[in-house]
């Protein structure tokens, strides 16, 4: 147990700190402040020593040295029951102190508001962080607080023990503090790499976030898992998603919802879209010229895998296609919004976990893609990249028809979301069969049109959707044989990035099959 007599109080955010001040004077503790800490706490009619007549220096330089002093860091990192670091309090009249209450310059919101480079390293804080590495460091005598979220506690610690904290209260603040100055140094970090100096991949990676939710577990039940929201600026996506309805998200929820809105991003401003997913994968996808219509049309792909998967869709959702979609067992719907009709369908359906996102992200915004490996972190720059229809080059005798090559860029778009190997089969702004993730390309091809001809005999159709379509490869066919499965499937069209020692061999292939094949000269490995 330490007895707190001496507080110092420095902080930017002022809420809570009166209440904060009063309770501590009604304990006959004695209190030390900044500047404005100490005017607030003044105006409030609360006595405060400050930290100047401590130091017997003023605050200078625009506030850049208040406490940078022995008189405060001593008072801070004194071990007490040491005699030599008490004769060195002794000598040089240092006073203990027992309490640090401070939060930093608002660095993140200063660069979140667009201030000048001069305004945001002004509020680079220099001597708050040290005074709270000191008192962290020091927790076997110091209480930290960090955050004002923790006056209460900090409160009922002094009332239950007697005006005094526990160790182990201590220890818990000194980590909240040491966290809050990684993360403030990180944002630091980041903002001189990323935003001043322009530079993609910084020689430090700073990967802190904030814990923003426990999840009942990972992957499988055996694991644990939680939900970061980083530090610092970065994009609004299914993380910030507001939860309207339904259990808790879980881990794979969050994977797979994440999947279904990024490739729905790709739909942002076009014709109503649906996406379904299962385990990362689309399994259907279209558009059309109602919402409803795009379901029916997504679903009939493989509706199979749809059962429990995750709907996205581009535009806000209505009442008759939220009550279409509760026709089969949805885990997840992300939506930019709902209507009252749509939200009133999935109210009968308790279980179903309703996102509402606003606006869908930028697929082609900037970031990075880490992923562990053993002893390292693989960091890579998004795959932002795109074509556009003049950079397709036609290989082949034929060309494609409108139809056809509007077909191959809705497959292309759709590929890049599937995981590799990646066969996409489209037609009529529909996914015919999707071959996702598999160890060759010709087996991606052939599970796609396998899936194609079952949904045909699902649904009574003379033929697979995949007669007539186009297919799209997320890399180049090595050989013949994966374009050749696509040809017996009934594809008419391709595209692909080309690129392969046997190209020529490709284009031969589909010339003789009388298929159109553009090249795009960008490939979309997804693994
Ligand atoms: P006040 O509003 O009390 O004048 O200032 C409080 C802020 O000053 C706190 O955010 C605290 O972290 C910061 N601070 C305290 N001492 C110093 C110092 O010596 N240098 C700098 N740059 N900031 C300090």
């Amino acid at each position: 147990m330490v007895t707190i007599e001496r507080a110092l109080l420095s902080v930017s955010d002022k809420s809570g700190l009166v209440e904060l001040g009063q309770a501590l004077a009604a304990r006959g503790v004695e209190l030390v402040s900044t500047g404005g800490t100490a005017k607030a706490l003044r105006d409030a009619g609360l006595m405060v020593k400050d930290v100047s007549d401590l130091t017997g220096f003023p605050e200078m330089m625009d506030g850049r040295v208040k406490t940078l002093h022995p008189m405060v860091h001593g008072g801070l990192l004194a071990v007490r029951d040491n005699p030599e670091h008490a004769a060195a309090m002794e000598a040089h009249a240092i006073g203990a102190i027992d309490l640090v209450v401070v939060n930093l310059y608002p660095f993140e919101a200063t660069v979140a508001k667009g201030a000048s480079r001069d305004e945001i390293i002004e509020n680079i804080d220099i001597g708050g962080p040290s005074m709270v590495r000191s008192a962290a460091k020091n927790h076997q005598f110091v209480t930290i607080v960090t955050d004002p979220a923790d006056y209460a506690a900090l409160a009922a610690e002094l009332e239950t023990a007697g005006g005094a904290t526990t160790l182990e209260f201590r220890k818990a603040m000194a980590a909240k503090a040491f966290s809050a100055t990684a993360a403030y140094d990180s944002m630091i970090s980041q903002w001189f790499a990323f935003a001043d100096q322009g530079q993609l991949l910084p020689d430090l990676l700073c990967l802190n976030g904030r814990k923003s939710a426990e999840l009942r577990y990972g992957e499988n039940p055996h694991q644990q898992a939680a939900l970061y929201l980083p530090v610092g600026p970065h994009a609004k996506g299914i993380a910030q998603a507001q939860q309207v309805q339904g259990k808790e998200l879980s881990y794979n929820n969050y994977n797979d919802a994440d999947a279904a809105l990024e490739l729905c991003g790709e739909f942002a401003g076009g014709d109503p879209a649906v996406v379904i997913v299962k385990h990362a994968n689309p399994c259907g996808v279209a558009q059309a010229s109602t919402l409803l219509a795009a379901w029916e049309a997504a679903l009939q792909c493989d509706s199979v895998s749809a059962f429990g998967g995750i709907v996205a869709v581009n535009v806000p959702l209505d009442g008759p296609t939220a009550e279409a979609i509760c026709q089969i067992f949805t885990e997840v719907v992300v939506a930019p919004a709902a209507d009252e009709a749509a939200r009133a369908a999935f109210a009968k359906k308790k279980n179903l976990r309703l996102l509402i996102t606003g606006d869908l992200p930028d697929p082609r915004r900037p970031g990075l893609m880490v992923k562990p490996i053993t002893g390292g972190l693989l960091v890579q720059s998004r795959d932002n990249g795109t074509i556009s229809q003049a950079d397709l080059k036609v290989v082949t005798k034929r060309a494609p028809t409108e139809q056809e090559l509007k077909d191959c860029l809705f497959a292309w778009t759709i590929a890049r979301h599937v995981k590799s190997n990646a066969i996409v089969y489209a037609r009529d702004g529909a996914t015919a069969g999707i071959g996702a993730g598999q160890m060759n390309r010709r087996d991606s091809s052939r599970i796609a049109a396998m899936k194609a001809a079952e949904a045909a005999e699902t649904y009574g159709w003379a033929q697979a959707r995949t007669v007539g379509s186009a297919v799209a490869s997320d890399a180049f066919f090595p050989f013949a044989d994966g374009l050749l499965s696509a040809a017996e499937a009934g594809a008419t069209a391709i595209i692909q990035p080309g690129g392969s020692m046997r190209d020529n061999e490709v284009i031969q292939a589909a010339d003789e099959a009388g298929l159109a094949m553009v090249f795009t000269g960008m490939r979309h490995f997804r693994h």
